[in-house]
């Protein structure tokens, strides 16, 4: 297709009659590409429906997407919106028929929500809020607190009973008077000014703040909203956005912070996980992972059931789950007491007293019944959480700093909250989102970073279990039953036999060498395997008579997997103690007996032998999802709207054919957005051949061919000479990368690996210095295969690279330090998520292309199962896609704003011979594409543009 048709088309989405918001609320004016972008996901809200939104980084996708959400959002609970259609109206302010709006309406920004919120939050204890805060923060927190009240007066002055007296901010405006500096009211003899005021003389003073509020507050605020909760209410749509990681969203919440929503009565909850709330530094520490913090965690709240007290005995039963309900729920009841009390302590006392539990029970040696931070504390923490926009750290802190839970206290917000933001895999699974209790229903799903989506859903619904897990688990419910056996009902003890069977039937079954059907198998050298039915293999087990969905549902009822852990831990059963719960092989039996019951077209059996004995515990048993649909339909059918947006969505017709096909065509909005960055700052060059002429073929059979390696290794030297700042090199993958630094190494650098004196960090940064005398100056990273070298690696990076940016002026004149080269891998940490913008990446190089195996045993199954479902070749487009996507997402690295400059060196000669690799490329790159006819040519072009990019950097450093 030739570049000029396709450039009509970059900007392509059903956007024909879009009533067009006047203006959006965007901090500046938008560039024609963001400007489409709010348009069309506005339409989207508007109408519902789902719409699939491609914009590359650095373009302001974020930005435009808040602005667009939250000014629809906002609307939703303007006066004029509330017709029947659920139709929005935009320019109500200057609307002629603006005074005719009836007194009833709301204003603005203040709906039920909010009014539900006051309503909540004016239940608990303010004088213990106080105690924790300087009186900055308290003058804040009135400020704010003055202006909702006020604004709420003014709905109940428009509202029909217009007799009732309306003095709930009077206590406030004195309240916020005397903080002011002002003076007390009433007989107030405090003068001097609020700083100098002493912490005695604070204390005393709270007192009378206290009972001013608990007056004011209490007994006129909490009835009247009482009141108005009877009327029957519309509930305002929450806006879930979710993102792949975490930085990702801690940026999100950043970029609403340079709009004017920042000021707007917004409740936005962060989720996020233990690691990052937990405020119990005896759980959460440095070293530990999430899981195991999990795993403390929910053995402390389940203490109440640990090993001894387990009893499935019925006389037991009622008890042991009403104990169990205590540690993890704060009662209704209980926390009424508890906060009245708690307005009775002071800041310090509950200091203490957080501080005396966790000591106490160190001092026991036993485990804690109760985390110290999950107190009623937690209720004033999501009342705190939520005056202001906080992000995961400053919940974190407002956690230590009011001893509460801050991972627990969030949660408390979803119900109410305007707009939830959490990683999408809380999302995908549907226990998660129960747990959390996040509501699907007419409310509006925003995915970003949407571009590996449909793989998330696949992998997060893929369940495995292996031959030793299987074992484990075995024996744990072996071990069990027999100790308790005289204790259990009739009805739980056949359910305990029945799965002691199938669990006897699986490892028979996995036990086996060989496997059945060689005709269809897949031969790995060390194992083989193959795809079997699962009804046969069911049928095969002798097991096919059961009913999977009473055993999985007798498992999960009876909190089994929790029950065995605890019996293991206080049993000390070999290895079975070191399990977490959280990886628990029969919770990895239950997913797969469930997954089993799935239609069986939905999903694969595949079962992994290995050949070696002393390998066999490593045979394996696994499901995969071949559709993803199965568990994003729900999502879709009750979403008012779902958008899925991301830097790389091309092909966006895989989306639409694998999580949208049932929705009708009209209903889809589709938005390709150009680059904001301008032409010159890009170039992109492929190459076919090095400096001797020898042809780059990364195809299998050809990719360890040492003339190429060698010639490689020339051409990456070369470029690098004129390179300035930093370089980043791609390669397949970790095995394809050490491949070539091996050769390197010795043929390109005779000197042997070494480690860098004085470096601080572990043997991952290997700095190469063979690689001294290859590249000059620059110092060679490389990829670690551990994710937890990352931001080690990156440091070291980046320190390597700004040096010479920082002391120099001129990049010609730069004579000890010529930047950095870090070689990494396609799909590893490098590739995703990571910003290198301006000096960090100044070039990229793609080596070859990243095609998977295509003899892998599950993408096999992943592609007949398109073309069945699909037809037209749709598995080799979707091998063909998830190489070009894993392409994109690495060469995008190199420009991530819209001044960035950058030079992409794509590196195969299939790059310049076919049209239906470059067609994948995005088309803000094609347009600056070049096909070297030779090394020459190709180093001729990037020192061209090095020398355009200098003066480009020259006057961006003028300005
Ligand atoms: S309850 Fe909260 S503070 Fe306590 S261990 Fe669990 S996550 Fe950490």
């Amino acid at each position: 297709m030739a570049l000029e048709q396709k450039n009509t088309e970059i900007a392509k989405c059903h956007v024909e009659n879009i009533s067009k918001p006047t203006v959006f609320p965007f901090p500046y004016t938008p560039y024609p590409p963001q400007q489409q972008l709010m348009e069309c996901l506005y339409r989207t809200l508007t109408d519902g429906g789902v719409a699939i939104l491609s914009s590359p980084t650095g373009t302001g996708k974020s930005l435009s997407i808040i602005c667009s959400s939250l000014h629809w959002l906002l609307s939703q609970s303007s006066p004029a919106h509330t017709n029947k259609t659920g139709k929005a109206k935009e320019s109500h302010t200057h609307s002629p028929n603006h005074k005719k709006i009836s007194p009833k309406k709301k204003p603005a920004r203040l709906d039920d929500d909010l009014l539900d919120q006051q309503k909540k939050k004016e239940k608990f204890s303010y004088l213990s809020t106080f105690c924790y805060f300087s009186i900055k923060d308290c003058r804040q927190y009135l400020q704010k607190k003055l202006e909702i009240l006020e604004q709420y007066e003014q709905l109940e002055r428009n509202a029909a009973n217009k007799k009732r007296r309306y003095n709930h901010t009077f206590g406030y405006s004195l309240l916020f008077s005397w903080f002011n500096g002002e003076g007390l009211p009433a007989g107030g003899t405090n003068q001097t000014d609020t700083k100098n005021r002493s912490v005695n003389e604070w204390m005393v003073c709270s007192s009378v703040i206290y009972l001013f509020i608990y007056f004011f507050a209490t007994n006129q605020k909490t009835f009247e909203l009482e009141a108005r909760s009877q009327k029957k209410k519309k509930k305002t749509p929450q806006i879930i956005y979710c993102s792949r990681t975490h930085s990702q969203l801690q940026q999100f919440i950043k970029e609403i912070r340079k709009t004017k929503f920042k000021d707007d009565q917004l409740e936005i909850v962060h989720l996020g996980s233990r690691k990052q709330l937990c405020v119990n530094d005896d759980i959460n520490q440095k070293q530990v992972g999430v899981e195991h913090i999990n795993e403390k965690c929910l053995e402390m709240q389940q203490s109440a059931s640990v090993p001894g007290e387990v009893k499935i005995h019925a006389k037991n039963k009622k008890a042991a789950t009403a104990k169990g309900g205590e540690s993890t729920k704060i009662s209704a009841a209980g926390q009424k007491n508890e906060a009245v009390q708690a307005k009775k302590r002071s800041r310090a006392q509950m200091e203490n007293e957080a501080k005396h539990g966790a000591n106490e029970a160190k001092k026991k040696g036993k485990k804690q019944s109760k985390c110290p931070y999950l107190n009623d504390r937690i209720e004033q923490f999501s009342l705190m959480s939520t005056l202001e926009m906080h992000d995961i750290e400053q919940c974190f802190e407002l956690g230590k700093k009011m001893n509460a839970c801050a991972y627990y206290g969030i949660r408390k917000n979803v119900a109410t909250a305007h707009l939830i933001v959490a990683p999408y895999n809380l999302l995908i699974q549907e226990s998660a989102r129960e747990s959390l209790g996040i509501q699907l229903k007419d409310n509006v799903v925003i995915i970003d970073e949407a571009h590996n989506l449909i793989e998330t859903i696949n992998a997060t619904h893929t369940f495995c279990v292996t031959l030793q897990t299987l074992q484990l688990a075995h024996d744990l419910v072996k071990q069990y039953f027999s100790k308790y056996e005289n204790r259990f009902k009739f009805g739980n003890a056949a359910r305990l036999k029945q799965l002691l069977k199938v669990l006897e039937a699986f490892l028979h079954y996995l036990g086996e060498s060989g496997v059945q059907d060689k005709s269809t198998a897949f031969n790995g050298g060390s194992f083989t395997a193959v795809v079997v039915n699962g009804d046969d293999m069911l049928f095969d087990m002798k097991i096919d008579h059961m009913n999977f969905y009473e055993l999985t549902d007798f498992v999960e009822q009876h909190n089994l997997v929790k029950k065995l852990h605890g019996f293991a831990i206080s049993n000390v059963i070999d290895n079975a103690a070191s399990l977490s719960r959280t990886k628990s092989p029969l919770a990895s039996l239950t997913n797969l007996l469930k997954s089993l019951m799935n239609k069986e077209e939905n999903g694969a059996v595949i079962v992994t032998k290995y050949s070696a004995i002393e390998k066999r515990p490593q045979n394996e048993l696994k499901y995969i999802l071949l559709n993803p649909d199965v568990h994003f339909k729900r999502i879709v059918d009750e979403c008012r709207s779902v958008v899925l947006a991301g830097g790389t969505m091309q092909p966006t017709s895989h989306f639409v054919q694998q999580l949208f096909h049932h929705i009708p065509a009209e209903k889809v909005h589709v938005l390709s957005c150009d680059h904001v960055v301008p032409q010159d700052h890009v170039l992109a060059v492929t190459l076919k051949s090095g400096p001797s002429n020898v042809k780059f073929d990364f195809t299998f059979k050809n990719r360890c061919d040492t003339k190429m390696l060698n010639e490689l290794g020339r051409s990456i030297i070369n470029i690098a000479k004129v390179v300035m700042g930093g370089m980043v090199l791609f390669f397949n993958s970790f095995d394809y990368m050490d491949l070539v630094l091996k050769h390197w190494k010795q043929h390109l650098a005779n000197l042997p690996v070494k480690k860098k004196k004085n470096c601080s960090l572990r043997h991952f940064i290997i700095v190469y210095e063979p690689f001294h005398n290859m590249f000059f100056q620059q110092t060679v990273f490389v990829e670690s295969h551990s994710s937890a070298d990352v931001e080690p690696l990156l440091l070291q990076y980046k320190e390597c690279i700004y040096p010479l940016v920082e002391n120099k002026d001129d990049h010609e004149t730069s004579k000890t330090s010529h930047g950095a080269i870090l070689i990494c891998v396609v799909g590893g940490k490098m590739s995703e998520g990571i910003n290198f913008q301006d000096d960090l990446c100044r070039c990229v190089i793609m080596c070859g292309l990243p095609y998977a195996n295509k003899n892998d045993i599950e993408l096999k199954q992943r592609m007949e199962y398109l073309n069945k479902k699909l037809g037209n070749d749709a598995g080799n487009k979707y091998y063909q896609n998830l190489c070009m996507r894993a392409v994109n997402q690495s060469i995008g690295r190199a420009i991530r704003h819209k001044d960035d400059f950058g030079a992409i060196v794509l590196i195969d000669q299939r790059y310049s011979e076919r049209d239906n690799i470059i067609n994948d490329i995005p088309l803000w790159i094609q347009r600056s594409l070049y096909h070297a006819t030779s090394f020459g040519d190709c180093f001729h072009k990037i020192t061209k543009f090095v020398k355009h990019c200098k003066s480009l950097y020259c006057k961006e450093k003028e300005k």
